[in-house]
């Protein structure tokens, strides 16, 4: 038998990129020029080589790839023959530690972080801001007053409370504080930046970036909000401030030239723009908040839009909702990039309730709501009667709701309500009304509410049995999940999705903050899997209908298009397919 240690470790092309990256990236720290993007470009051509890079060289044909040396080509046989670069540890051992950690603070970068090291053996956060308040920084080389005050500054604000708040219980107040400083005749572009501006389904801090020749009036409005509760540091590029509701709100101020690289650089993600940088690199450009920056020339190229700096990247723009290195960027360059959904494109609300069950409205106001918010169309879906749902309705009285809701098309103009129900999903997977009177309703919401501990293969049978069901038009809040509070079902989703996609059975995307259900991620996965969608609101109020925003946001991030989402739809297509 043999050794298992004795079997050669197998690397990967990727793997063994990743090792020439993380040289090119210690070797920037040493200041050392040029070798830094020869061994990225290496790294590049060897993670989108299509052969296995140890077959190459069993041909002995290392040195035909492109950007491989004779140099490098010894490299790669050492980490192949042995798993790891000699040269890579000795680097590792060159570098303080801490240094890493220190170059990632803002305004610091690698190169300072040496010196910070070097000349004042600082190795963390802690020590950093002893010396800045020492004003010990000041008189480094490279340094001076105002980049010590900017690295207190920095430290003092860097994201430290760990907790996250609801998108939809932030976006309306970051956007009202986006407006308030949009208006200021000293603003001249302005963005929301960070995970609110890629609308990450929980928000850690609201970031804010603007471009402005006058940043001082800006910081002061900003530093004067009446939301405050404190300041955390006020600088002229870059202001911190706490709400009263307990979020962090971060503001920078760029110049105008440099806006569109610092959109793109501030909205992250983080990952995405590694891979952005590395593309950059491939072209010898750096590419960070400042600009594109040409490293054989030292020009800066030119600019004024996130549009332009993907075009100069051979990339089809890339919305920021899917920019978290999920692969967008290999469909940018492939071509095979969705249209996601634009935010109006929906042309009504399929789950609404009423006053009927438990809601606030009446469907009529429900309805005049709806018609303001341009919708064709709108669903009252109230929860059918069972022991668990007392206040739901029973056949007698959606008999007498339907009479309502033909009363309301008769008096409406320009919207028109459809009959709908929410029906639970028994353990057996059995709904609280029969199939006869769901028969005469434009809209079945299908949705488990109670027995949420049961086990995958049965809560996968039961799910399974309301798909079958041939009345059943969507599945509601398909995980059950609620963000931060209640983990989602135990369910087989790959065969939920397949037999949704089969039976025609809509997924739902439950709109409201703490649902959104199904997630961006596993919206992506069932679009994989050829299933279709319907947005729903879930109000039950009138301003409900709002939450639609964070439903489309939610299937933007999971690269949704038009065309897989049922309420994009004319309301005579829609009806087709409900009836289908
Ligand atoms: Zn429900
Ligand atoms: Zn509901």
């Amino acid at each position: 038998m043999r050794d298992p240690l004795e079997t050669p470790i197998r690397m990967t092309n990727k793997q063994i990129a990743a090792i020439f990256y993380e040289v090119a990236d210690l070797l920037e720290i040493k200041s050392v020029t040029f070798k830094p993007v020869a061994y990225r470009r290496a790294a590049h051509v060897i993670e989108t080589l299509q052969e296995d890079i140890t077959s190459i060289n069993e041909r002995g044909k290392l040195e035909d790839i492109p950007g491989v040396g004779i140099h490098i080509a010894a490299k790669i046989r050492e980490i192949i023959g042995t798993g790891k670069l000699a040269y890579l540890e000795k680097l590792k051992k060159e570098i303080p530690k801490g240094v890493l950690e220190l170059a990632e603070i803002e305004g610091i970068g690698p190169k300072k972080a040496l010196i910070l090291s070097r000349q004042l053996g600082i190795t963390n956060k802690e020590e950093l801001k002893e010396a800045a308040k020492a004003q010990k920084i000041r008189d480094l080389p490279g340094f001076g007053e105002k980049s010590e005050k900017n690295i207190l500054l920095s430290i003092q604000t860097m994201k430290g409370t760990g907790r996250r708040f609801l998108l939809g219980d932030i976006l309306p107040v970051a956007e009202k504080i986006k407006r308030r400083l949009a208006d200021l005749p000293q603003t001249q572009q302005i963005s929301l930046a960070g995970s609110i501006r890629r609308r990450k389904e929980t928000i850690g801090d609201v970031d804010i970036l603007a471009a402005s020749a006058e940043p001082e009036k800006i910081m002061t409005e900003f530093c004067t909000l009446p939301e405050i509760d404190r300041i955390l540091g006020k600088g002229p590029t870059k202001s911190s401030i706490v709400l009263t509701s307990g979020v962090q709100v971060d503001l920078r101020v760029v110049d105008k030239d440099q806006y569109w690289t610092a959109l793109q650089y501030f909205t992250g993600s983080k990952a995405h723009n590694i891979a952005m940088r590395r593309r950059a690199l491939d072209r010898n450009w750096r590419l960070n908040e400042y600009g594109v920056t040409d490293l054989f020339t030292g020009k800066k190229l030119h600019g004024q839009t996130e549009q332009d700096l993907y075009r100069m990247l051979d990339l089809r723009y890339i919305e920021p909702e899917m920019r978290e290195d999920r692969g967008e960027i290999e469909a940018a360059i492939n071509g095979t990039l969705p249209e996601i959904v634009p935010y109006d494109a929906v042309k009504g609300d399929l789950h609404v309730h009423s006053s009927w069950s438990g809601g606030k409205h009446t469907i009529k106001e429900l309805a005049e709501a709806a018609k303001a918010y341009g919708y064709e169309y709108i669903a009252i879906c109230d929860h059918a009667w069972n022991p668990q749902t007392p206040h739901g309705l029973d056949e007698g009285a959606i008999a007498k709701q339907q009479k309502e809701i033909e009363q309301a098309n008769r008096d409406l103009d320009g919207i028109v309500v459809l009959t709908g129900i929410e029906c639970s999903i028994d353990t057996e997977g059995n709904l609280d009304i029969g199939n006869k009177l769901l028969g005469d309703l434009d809209v079945v919401v299908a949705s488990v509410h109670s027995g949420l501990n049961m086990p995958k293969s049965g809560m996968t049978k039961r799910v399974l049995a309301a798909l079958h069901n041939d009345r059943v038009d969507i599945l509601g809040h398909p995980t059950g999940r609620i963000i931060q509070q209640r983990d989602p079902v135990q369910l087989d989703l790959p065969a939920v999705f397949d037999a949704a996609a089969e039976l025609g059975v809509a997924l739902e995307i439950n709109a409201f903050p703490a649902r959104l259900d199904l997630s961006d991620t596993n919206c992506k996965m069932a679009r994989e899997h050829g299933a279709r969608f319907s947005i729903g609101s879930d109000a039950h109020t009138r301003d409900n209908l709002g939450f639609m925003e964070l439903g489309i946001a939610t299937a933007r991030r999971g690269w949704l298009e038009d065309k897989d989402i049922i309420n994009t739809l004319h309301l005579q297509d829609l009806l087709m397919v409900l009836e289908s």
